[in-house]
């Protein structure tokens, strides 16, 4: 056996090797190595075993070519000469058995938040304006974190109109009592007193990590918002876009957590597990040669990585409503699983307490992943791509759970909404008009917005009355956009929005006829405080629609995924719902003139064809495909909702029963012939 050394990319490492002409390592130094100020920064070793050394050095994109890869994580005990010197960043908890998360949670944060601070994006809101990093305004009231003789002290303070830093925590809602939430009764010996007890370990252990961070104020929900009767929650939850923005870093929590705070990591909690994977310790020399300690070297096969994906991509945490634009708005994540800790930030991969995460799956697809592009790029898109920025963003959040989705369903997206607002606003010379959002939609692209589509196939949902049927927000489903009627070539509209009629209540909105009101009610403009895009609870916005109305036949659906794809082909959708119904013109029943995806609950059973209004929202012209008795040639495509008549004390006034597509020469005539009309759609 020799003792070799090579020269890497990171610097140099001793390591003995059995045939150093046949085998070529490389060191690999994170990828933000370079920002370490001390040492060489090593977390990852490549190596490849072949015949041809000259194939192999640097260049591992041949690497089956060459010969066999392995990947291993260079890790030491934080104690070790080898990780103070900073030239071994990885950390492996299993190494240590005197390491707590505690002890591995505090250096690794100071020393990711150092890096972290000087990258521009994690600087800046999602709207694009520069958070002052040091120096943020403060919530309206903290937890207070001092240290008194090594003891963790704490106590409520107000905070409002004061800054400082602080962190936020973004957590699953247990019960009050669990949660031992702050309310009218306790609030003032909380401001007062010393500390309160008993907290969940969850909270017990962020203070604590506060403090050894000496970061002198915590925001969490339940201890800073006064809840229950007489409580904060209406004002405050317009507040806590800026809360996550301007916080130094949120600590996201897994449901295990909740029930045993940060601190209890995999050695200490479940000792059986054991290390996952064997390790090689080798010694560590200085620059001098000198032999100063060791190190580790562990095959890395993907244990991160599916401990990410298991306990916090597809976790519970990441299912909830409240929770997605936590998570959008955090310019930092920290989360602890059983066994790990991951760093996130706007601008670098994910970090472990490893070091760099060196993914294996597509993190295009990890549902966490998918909007991190969406987020980090709408303030500065230009404006036609807005209407698909803000879909995705809505595909994302619709299919999440809500504890009480009556309530919850627009305010828990109404941060990431007034941020996409603020952004829209800039854009639009800070002209009020081209921001105005109703129920969940944008009023300079509402067409685009209208032509939601409810997914997920039978399933039966929840249908929110106190949201406008138009609004994707009134289904409690997930929802998705097929195609963009937006700006696009060839799309031409016959329906105009008149105006947005504010009333105070869906029961109200007969009263819309009240001379009084159409004259101009005295708040018809959507409120524009702060937290201006949470639907004030007195709102029900009505659209005043300028269209074309045709009334048609609702058939069957589809027999079978060909007829499917071939409706889907005819009218230019990217996707094809699997419960579509044919629909038929009034006057040319025996022809298929296009497809209907209906989520109104009295739609949903198969039954005689019903008549229903077909309500144009834009006019695209096509290519046509040969099929369903159609020839070659250039044709129309009508994007509608299918609409009903409410039989209310209510003039022309329309509810949403579905969206769909239409065409034909039989479609053409009679949209062609229709004479445009106003009515109110709610
Ligand atoms: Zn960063």
């Amino acid at each position: 056996m020799n003792g070799g050394s090579e020269k890497g990319t990171g610097g140099w490492m001793h390591l003995g090797t059995t045939r150093a002409d046949s085998m070529g390592l490389v060191l690999l130094g994170s990828p933000t190595g370079t920002n370490i100020p001390l040492g060489l920064g090593i977390s990852f070793l490549k190596a490849t075993i072949a015949s041809n050394p000259r194939k192999l050095l640097g260049d591992f994109k041949d690497v089956d070519k060459a010969g066999i890869a392995l990947q291993f994580r260079v890790v030491a005990d934080a104690h070790d000469a080898a990780a103070r010197s900073g030239d071994v960043v990885g950390r492996y908890i299993f190494t240590d058995t005197k390491a707590t998360n505690e002890s591995l949670l505090v250096p690794s944060i100071r020393a990711w938040l150092d890096v972290c601070c000087r990258h521009g994006p994690c600087s800046r809101t999602l709207s694009g304006q520069q958070v002052d990093q040091h120096n943020p305004p403060l919530p309206t009231r903290c937890v207070y974190v001092w240290t008194d003789r090594d003891t963790v002290k704490f106590r409520l303070r107000d905070t409002a109109g004061t800054r400082g830093t602080y962190i936020t925590v973004s957590h699953r809602w247990l019960s009050d009592e669990d949660m031992n939430c702050t309310r009218t009764t306790n609030l003032h010996s909380r401001l007062t007193g010393d500390s309160f007890t008993p907290l969940p370990p969850l909270f017990r252990d962020v203070i604590t990590l506060a403090a050894r961070l000496s970061i002198p104020h915590v925001w969490i929900d339940a201890l800073c918002i006064v809840q229950g009767d007489g409580g904060e929650w209406a004002v405050e939850a317009g507040r806590m876009a800026d809360y996550y923005q301007n916080s130094l870093f949120t600590i996201a929590c897994t449901s295990a957590n909740l029930a045993t705070g940060l601190f209890n990591n995999a050695t200490a909690t479940n000792p059986a597990q054991g290390p996952p994977s064997p390790l090689i310790r080798l010694p560590y020399r200085d620059r001098k040669g000198e032999q100063k300690g060791s190190f580790y070297l562990c095959p890395d096969r993907g244990e991160e990585e599916a401990d990410y994906w298991d306990s916090i991509a597809r976790g519970e945490l990441l299912s909830r409503g409240w929770v997605f634009q936590e998570w959008a708005l955090s310019r930092r994540i920290v989360c602890c699983t059983a066994s790990d800790v991951f760093f996130r930030c706007k601008e670098s991969p994910l970090r472990t307490a490893s070091g760099v995460l060196q993914p294996r799956r597509q993190w295009a697809h990890m549902p966490d992943f998918r909007l991190r592009d969406v987020f980090a790029t709408f303030h500065a898109l230009p404006r036609p791509e807005m209407p698909s920025a803000w879909n995705a963003i809505v595909e994302a959040y619709s299919g999440l759970k809500l504890t009480r989705p009556g309530q919850d369903r627009l305010v828990a997206l109404s941060g990431v909404a007034d941020e996409f607002g603020r952004a829209l606003s800039r854009q639009a010379g800070e002209d009020e008009e081209g921001s105005v959002y109703i129920a969940g939609l944008w009023l300079p692209f509402i067409l685009d917005g209208l032509l939601w589509e409810k997914i997920g196939g039978e399933e039966p949902h929840e249908r929110l009355p106190s949201i406008p049927s138009y609004s994707w927000a009134s289904v409690y489903a997930p929802v998705q956009w097929s195609s963009s009627v937006y700006l696009s070539d060839g799309v031409d509209t016959d329906c105009q929005v008149l105006d947005v009629l504010w009333a105070p209540s869906r029961e109200a909105v007969a009263s819309l006829d009240d001379p009084s009101f159409v004259n101009g009610p005295p708040d018809h403009r959507p409120p524009r405080d702060v937290g201006a895009r949470i639907p004030a609870r007195d709102r029900f916005p009505v659209l005043a629609l300028r269209t074309k109305l045709q009334p048609v036949l609702l058939g069957d659906r589809f027999p079978t995924q060909e007829d499917r794809d071939l409706a889907a082909r005819l009218t230019e959708q990217k996707k094809v719902g699997g419960s579509w119904r044919k629909v038929a013109s009034y006057l040319g029943r025996n022809h298929v003139a296009g497809w209907a995806s209906l989520e109104h609950p009295e739609f949903q059973s198969d039954g005689p064809p019903r008549v229903v209004f077909a309500l144009h929202v834009a006019r695209r012209f096509a290519r046509s495909t040969p099929g369903l008795g159609y020839r070659m040639g250039v044709h129309s495509i009508f994007h509608v909702l299918f609409v009903r008549r409410i039989e209310e004390d209510l003039v022309d006034g329309y509810e949403r029963i579905g969206v769909g597509a239409l065409f034909g020469k039989e479609m053409e005539r009679q949209f062609d012939t229709a004479v445009t009309r106003e009515l109110r759609l709610l």
